[in-house]
């Protein structure tokens, strides 16, 4: 498939797709529903008015089937154009943008293929301003890129602008980049000094790192936000407004999208593997996926010593009170709300219905992290958990199910987890008692008030546990 893409100042980008048909017939065009990372259908076929296809100079007949299908019709085994435009006016991490100023593109939003072409090998075009700069972690040069399947391609968004800060180094073998738009003092030596520190921490902690090039792509926007989309080989965080000091927002979300290389890009739910774009697919482990990424994405942080004992203490307090205080009686289980993602996961949602796959997910991975730490003395933590998912799901490339995760924790564990699956996750009851005494084991006191707000102290005399928690 070949793809040439230009952006028109009237917001729209003009995109033309080439293939070539190995049979005469009928075929269906698809374009993606949903983006792997917001686990919700986002339809972006609205965004574009219609399609033309051509065989030769020849006009071939396309009709529109259902919201994100065409069927078009191939009378020679002639190259088969298809002419649209896309409306490119979703400014976040996993939108695609077209500005005076800027080009963003999230191909899975805008690039139809026929169907069951996915594993097929794509170049794309895009046609911006020759003077230019660029930041994706795509391979090729004038913009042409060149990727050995479509899942790649959707898998690396691309940004443009008249201006792109770029710094780069290496850790172990793969050469990581920060790129990105927005004022310099942004792009300052202590974000760089950060992650270089993060990345060196969690390639360490793992063994390696699943990929040779991983990209820090910032884009620093005029409105308050905080938004970040995790790939295979980049983030793109988008951040704002431009007076913030955006730094420890910066650090958190980057550590965390960084562990997205092996939780999820790499060690896969079998429900995601290979992604359906065009389709809902339920899975019970959304959970193990934002959860663990957002409980190690912090205590990343204090592990590598960007943040201090008492940064990380309070990055955790904030992550268990947007839990208990929020959500902390809810009906739902983890299990429900991780299959609901899909219906209300992410905007509001029922009061008293749901938990967050991220929130309650992080305080199960918190609680798996201190159940192996006491049963241990620390000579095992979640660490040798992430280390087999990546040996037994990760490199093999096999998917895994919630029954999967289980055995391989309590295999960790050397034990049944049972009744911890079935308090923690399965159900919704209140976990404040257990929290409360698994966190004494690491030197941490944490209780609620009368107001019903928690509070998470340091014990006293207990240096050598918290000191042992960060490692
Ligand atoms: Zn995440």
């Amino acid at each position: 498939m070949k793809y040439t893409i230009k952006p028109s100042a009237d917001g729209f980008l003009t995109i033309d797709m080439e293939f070539m048909p190995n049979r005469i017939g009928t075929w269906e065009i698809l374009l993606p529903t949903w983006r792997p990372g917001r686990y919700q259908s986002q339809h972006f076929a609205k965004n574009i008015p219609s399609l033309h296809a051509f065989s030769g100079a020849r006009a071939c007949a396309i009709q529109k089937i259902a919201s994100s299908l065409w069927q078009l019709s191939v009378t020679d085994l002639a190259p088969v154009r298809i002419s649209y435009r896309y409306w490119a006016q979703q400014a976040d991490a996993g939108g695609s943008v077209v500005a005076t100023d800027l080009l963003y593109i999230n191909f899975i939003n805008c690039l139809i293929f026929p169907k069951a072409w996915e594993n097929k090998a794509c170049t794309v075009h895009i046609d911006y301003p020759a003077n230019w700069q660029t930041a994706t972690s795509l391979s090729g040069k004038a913009g042409t890129y060149s990727v050995k399947k479509y899942r790649e391609l959707v898998d690396s968004p691309f940004l443009a602008a008249p201006t792109v800060f770029s710094h780069a180094w290496k850790e172990g073998k793969t050469k990581f980049f920060l790129e990105g738009i927005g004022p310099a003092t942004h792009f300052s030596k202590k974000l760089i000094q950060a992650y270089q520190q993060i990345a060196a921490y969690q390639v360490q902690w793992m063994g390696d790192f699943p990929v040779k090039y991983y990209h820090f792509l910032l884009w620093i926007c005029p409105k308050p936000y905080y938004h970040g989309v995790e790939h295979t080989q980049s983030t793109m965080m988008v951040m704002g407004p431009p007076e913030r000091d955006c730094y420890e927002d910066l650090i958190g979300l980057g550590s965390h999208e960084l562990f997205h290389v092996w939780n999820v890009a790499t060690i896969r739910p079998k429900a995601l593997l290979p992604y359906v774009y065009t389709k809902e697919v339920y899975f019970d482990t959304a959970w193990v996926v934002e959860g663990i990424t957002t409980y190690l994405g912090d205590w990343f942080l204090g592990a590598s010593g960007v943040i201090s004992w008492e940064e990380y203490v309070a990055c955790l307090l904030g992550n268990l009170k947007l839990h208990f205080e929020r959500d902390g009686q809810s009906e739902q289980s983890l299990l429900d709300s991780s299959v609901d993602i899909w219906l209300d996961g992410y905007g509001a949602a029922l009061p008293g219905k749901r938990v967050s796959i991220y929130y309650k997910g992080a305080l199960v991975a918190l609680g798996i992290d201190l159940l192996l730490r006491q049963k241990f003395s620390h000579a095992k933590s979640m660490r040798d958990v992430m280390r087999l998912m990546q040996a037994r799901y990760g490199y093999l490339k096999r998917g895994y199910t919630r029954a999967d995760f289980y055995a391989l924790v309590e295999e960790v564990y050397e034990d049944s987890l049972a009744d911890f699956w079935q308090k923690w996750v399965e159900s919704a009851q209140p976990l404040e008692d257990d929290i409360t005494e698994l966190l004494r084991c690491v030197g941490l006191h944490f209780y609620q008030d009368q107001e019903g707000q928690i509070h998470l102290d340091s014990l006293s005399g207990s240096e050598a546990r918290q000191h042992a928690f960060l490692r």
